[in-house]
C-alpha cells in the first residue's frame, strides 16, 4: 500500500519495550513505538519506560499487558487505595495529583484544538489554568457525595458489595473507597448483615433473580444528612423493619428508601420509590463565592438550599461544584435586569442562585422528579423569579420561541446557560439558541470532546469564545468538567 509506514507486522504474545507519552480516554498508557505504531497500555503510567506483551494487535495499533516497570515515571505515586487497580473507578490514582492537572488542563485544550477546529493562539488567549483541589479541606479525597454500589455474590457464594471485576460479571468487595464519605462502608455492612441474617438473596444479571441490585448513599456536604436507597428487583423486602433498624441509628441518617427496578438493563435506578424510614428527599446547601480577576474565589453570602430525590441529578462534589457555579454566574454577568434560561437545569441549582441575579430564570430539565425539587427548591428559598420546565431542553426551548414569534414577540433571552449531560447539547438546541442570539452563552460541560463540537457550532452561528475553564470535579478519574464563556461577536 502505498505511504504505508509499517515495516514491521505486530502479533499477539510479542514482547514490546516502550515510553508511555500520553493518557488514554480510560486512563491507559499510551505508548508509540519506533515506526509509529500505537500500543495502549493498562496501568502504566505516563514517564513509565515499560515492558509489555502485546494481547490484540491491529492495524495501526495494539492493546499490551504491562509486565514490568523498566523505568518508573517520576509521575507515578503509591495510590492510596488498595484495590486502585482492579476497581477502574480512579483510572488515574498511580499518577500524581499536580501531573493529573496536568493532564485535563491539556485534554481539554487539545480537544477544542483537535475535535472543535479552533487556532491554538486563540484556545490559549481564553484558557485558564484548571481550579484544582489541592485547597479543599480533604485536598483531592473524599469529595463523593453519592456512592452506587452493586450487590451479588462473589466466587465463593458469599454476599457482597462492591464493584465489577473489569468487564465481568463478578464483584469484588469494596474497600473504604476514598473518594466517597467514610461512613459507607459502615452503611453497605450493615445492609449486608441484614441480607444474610435474613436471607435476602442479592440480584443475579445474568438469571435477573434475586432482590438487592444496588446500595445508593447520598450524604449532604453541608447538611450532614444520609440517605440510603435500596435498589430492588421487586416492591417490597423481607422484614423491612430490620432493614431500617439496621441503619437508622447511624449519625445523620435522615431517610431510608426502596426504588424499584424490576427490568433487565445497567440502568441502576427504576421510576418507582417508596421511603421505609425518614424523608423522601435529602436536604443540602451549596454557597458561592465571589471570583476576582484574578481568579481567586472569596466566599460570598449567598447561599440556597436544595431538596434532592432520589431520582434527581445532583452534582457529585459539592466543594468544587460550589466553585462551578461560581465561575458560571461570573460569565453570566448578571445585573438583575436579564432573563436568563438554564437548560439541562436539574434541581434547579444554577437557576437558582441566577434567579437572586437576574430579573427572571427559567429552567428546563427532563427528569420530572428534578422539575418538582426545582419548584420546591425555588419556593423554600423565597425565589419567586424563576419558573421551571419539564421537558427536553431541545423541544421546549424552540416551542417557547415559536410561541413568542407567532404572537409577534421577541423571545427576548439575554443569557442561556447549558449543562448538558455527556453526549452534549442536541442540535436543535444549539440551532434554537443561534436563533434566539443571546448576549451570553454559558457552557457547563463534563465531557470536552462534545464541548468542542458544540462550541464550534455556536462559534460558526456568530459567537467568540471568550473563556475557558476547566474545574477539577472528578479527582483521581479521567473525567474534566468545563465551563466556558461565548458572546456574540
Ligand atoms: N445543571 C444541573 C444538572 C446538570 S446534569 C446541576 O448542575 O445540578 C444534566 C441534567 O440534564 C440532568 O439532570 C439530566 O436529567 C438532564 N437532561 C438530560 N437530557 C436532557 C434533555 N434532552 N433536555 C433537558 N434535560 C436533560
Amino acid at each position: 500500500m502505498a505511504g504505508k509506514k509499517m515495516t514491521f507486522e505486530y502479533r499477539k504474545g510479542q514482547e514490546i519495550k516502550v515510553r508511555i507519552i500520553d493518557i488514554g480516554m480510560r486512563g491507559e498508557g499510551i505508548g508509540k513505538l519506533e515506526d509509529g505504531y500505537t500500543v495502549f497500555i493498562k496501568d502504566a503510567v505516563v514517564g513509565d519506560y515499560v515492558r509489555a506483551s502485546i494481547m490484540k494487535a491491529n492495524k495501526s495499533y495494539a492493546y499490551a499487558h504491562l509486565d514490568q516497570i523498566l523505568q518508573a515515571s517520576p509521575h507515578r505515586v503509591e495510590p492510596l487505595c488498595p484495590v486502585a487497580r482492579q476497581c477502574g473507578g480512579c483510572q488515574l490514582q498511580a499518577l500524581s495529583y499536580e501531573q493529573e492537572l496536568v493532564y485535563k488542563q491539556n485534554k481539554v485544550r487539545a480537544d477544542l484544538i483537535r475535535i472543535g477546529g479552533f487556532p491554538e493562539e486563540e484556545i490559549d488567549a481564553v484558557m485558564e489554568p484548571i481550579v484544582g483541589m489541592q485547597d479543599n479541606p480533604t485536598g483531592p479525597w473524599r469529595y463523593r457525595n453519592k456512592a452506587q454500589v452493586p450487590v451479588g455474590k462473589n466466587s465463593a457464594g458469599r454476599i457482597v458489595a462492591g464493584f465489577y471485576a473489569g468487564r465481568t460479571h463478578s464483584i469484588i468487595p469494596m474497600a473504604d473507597c476514598m473518594l466517597g464519605q467514610e461512613i459507607n462502608k459502615d452503611i453497605i455492612d450493615r445492609v449486608l448483615t441484614y441480607m444474610e441474617i435474613r436471607n435476602v438473596p442479592p440480584y443475579n444479571e445474568e438469571t435477573g433473580k434475586g432482590l438487592i441490585r444496588h446500595i445508593l448513599i447520598r450524604s449532604g456536604k453541608f447538611s450532614g444528612q444520609i440517605m440510603v436507597c435500596i435498589v430492588t428487583n421487586g416492591d417490597s423486602l423481607p422484614y423491612e423493619s430490620d432493614l431500617v433498624e439496621h441503619l437508622q441509628n447511624i449519625p445523620g441518617m435522615t431517610s431510608i428508601v426502596l426504588n424499584v427496578n424490576k427490568e433487565r438493563t445497567n440502568v441502576i435506578l427504576g421510576r418507582k420509590l417508596r421511603t421505609l424510614w425518614g424523608k423522601d428527599e435529602i436536604e443540602d446547601t451549596l454557597h458561592v463565592y465571589d471570583v476576582t480577576e484574578d481568579g481567586a474565589f472569596v466566599p460570598a453570602a449567598e447561599a440556597v438550599t436544595f431538596r434532592i430525590s432520589p431520582l434527581s441529578f445532583y452534582q457529585v462534589n459539592p466543594e468544587q461544584t460550589q466553585k462551578l457555579y461560581s465561575l458560571a454566574m461570573n460569565y453570566a454577568h448578571l445585573t438583575g435586569k436579564e432573563t436568563v434560561w438554564d437548560l439541562y437545569c436539574g434541581v434547579g441549582t444554577i437557576s437558582l442562585f441566577m434567579a437572586r441575579r437576574a430579573k427572571k430564570v427559567c429552567g428546563v430539565e427532563i427528569i420530572p422528579e428534578a422539575i418538582e425539587n426545582a419548584k420546591q427548591n425555588a419556593a423554600r428559598n423565597g425565589i419567586e423569579n424563576a419558573d421551571f420546565f419539564v421537558g427536553k431542553a431541545e423541544e421546549v426551548l424552540p416551542v417557547y420561541v415559536q410561541t413568542r414569534k407567532a404572537a409577534g414577540e421577541d423571545p427576548d433571552i439575554d443569557v442561556i446557560c447549558v449543562d448538558p449531560p455527556r453526549k452534549g447539547c442536541d442540535s436543535k438546541c444549539l440551532e434554537t439558541i443561534l436563533e434566539i442570539r443571546p448576549e451570553r452563552v454559558v457552557y457547563v460541560s463534563c465531557d470536552p470532546a462534545t464541548l468542542a463540537r458544540d462550541l464550534r457550532i455556536l462559534a460558526d452561528g456568530g459567537y467568540e469564545l471568550r473563556k475557558v475553564q476547566p474545574v477539577d470535579q472528578f479527582g483521581h478519574t479521567v473525567h474534566v468538567e468545563t465551563v466556558c464563556l461565548l458572546t456574540h461577536s
